[in-house]
Order: structure tokens, then C-alpha cells, then sequence
């Protein structure tokens, strides 16, 4: 139900031993996720990701949906990423989509939700943080990085700041979503929610990225 691919670049991998390899980035623990976004898929995503968190901005508004998810694990052994999409409708922006990356250092997943060539993120820390947001007790700080050498669109705004030693992305979908950052937001990992789970509405198309 949950399918292997590359975290940098979605290629299809090939597994030789109980490993797995992207024809272009080498060996690499698979990113795995589903075909359609239901409620069964993300249960089994939230076994592969124990132990890993999966974040979700809270609570979600009205009408908006998990589009997408995904965790980067090599089978019998730690996860390195997660990630996971919202998508709904503002009013000033139309069709929204925002996208949370938890992420090791080196593992690339959310530089290619933020269309960046390196794997790890170089503006960080340079100059206020554009937001905080609120992880579980903390606030963390979040620096817009610069994508105007990778997004001839400029169809997204990319944050990112670092909580316990890992790069958490937020990637937001129009540019324009950004001002949605006006408030401060709260992210909720998913796995300690609970209960309300299984309210959380599933599906709709998942985004391109
Ligand atoms: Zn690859």
C-alpha cells in the first residue's frame, strides 16, 4: 500500500539485498508513500514512522484534507524523515498546499519539496526568523530560504529552522500562501493524537511536487 521511491527525486529504486538504490543518488533508504491518501494508508505510514514524528498543522481548518504522506525508512531500521501535506482553499489564495517536512541533516526530502539542489539548507539563521512556530512545547524558529535559483516559478515560499537536531521544512503552495503565517501556527505530531485521527478527513488529489 505504501510504495518505495526516491526522497530526493521520486525516481523508482531498485532493492538488491535488502537495499535499495536510486539510479541517480545511489543506495538510499526508500521514501515510502501511498498511492491514495485514506486513513488505512496513514496508519500503516504511522507504523513504518514509530518513533519518527509526523506533523500536522493544528487544528486543520474547515475543508481541508491530508493530500500526502511519507516516511523515509530503510526496513529494520531507524526512520530518518517524515512528511506530510495538507491542502485546502483560502480566500485570498484559492487552492492551498502546505507541506511539513521532519527531517536528518542529508536526507534531501524536503530540499526537493523546496526545489533545492542541496540536500541540506544554507540560509539558515542568517537575519531574524521569518515565523515561529509552536512544536509540541517550544516555539521554533523558522528563516525563509531563497528559491529563486531552482523555482523559475516562484510558485512556493520555503521555510526552515531546526527543533532537536532535525531540519523541519515548511513549504507553502501559491508563494502567496505565506501570509496564512500571520498567526502563529501550531504543529501537532500526529502519532501522540489519538482518538481525533480518525476524524481527520483523507484523499483529494495529491500534489505534484
Ligand atoms: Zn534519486
Amino acid at each position: 500500500m505504501l510504495r518505495p521511491g526516491c526522497p530526493r527525486c521520486g525516481l523508482p529504486l531498485t532493492e538488491t539485498d535488502a537495499s535499495w538504490a536510486c539510479p541517480e543518488h545511489g543506495p538510499t533508504p526508500p521514501l515510502w508513500r501511498p498511492q491514495e491518501s485514506t486513513y488505512d494508508a496513514f496508519v500503516r505510514h504511522l507504523g513504518a514512522a514509530a518513533g519518527f514524528p509526523t506533523y500536522l498543522p493544528w487544528p486543520m481548518g474547515p475543508g481541508w484534507r491530508v493530500t500526502d504522506f511519507g516516511v523515509v525508512v530503510q526496513e529494520g531500521s531507524v526512520p530518518r524523515a517524515t512528511m506530510s501535506c495538507v491542502s485546502g482553499t483560502s480566500v485570498l489564495d484559492g487552492p492551498v498546499d502546505v507541506l511539513v517536512v521532519s527531517e536528518e541533516p542529508g536526507t534531501g526530502l524536503g530540499a526537493r519539496a523546496a526545489r533545492l539542489a542541496s540536500p541540506d539548507p544554507r540560509d539558515i539563521g542568517e537575519g531574524p526568523p521569518v515565523v515561529k512556530v509552536r512544536l509540541g512545547h517550544g516555539p521554533v524558529s523558522l528563516w525563509a530560504v531563497s528559491t529563486s535559483d531552482a523555482d523559475e516559478e516562484f510558485d512556493r515560499y520555503v521555510m526552515v529552522g531546526e527543533a532537536a537536531g532535525r531540519w523541519l521544512w515548511l513549504v507553502l503552495r501559491p508563494a502567496s500562501a505565506m501570509l496564512l503565517m500571520r498567526d502563529e501556527w501550531i504543529l501537532r505530531d500526529v502519532a501522540e493524537v489519538g482518538a481525533p485521527l480518525i476524524e481527520m478527513p483523507f484523499g483529494g488529489p495529491p500534489p505534484a511536487w
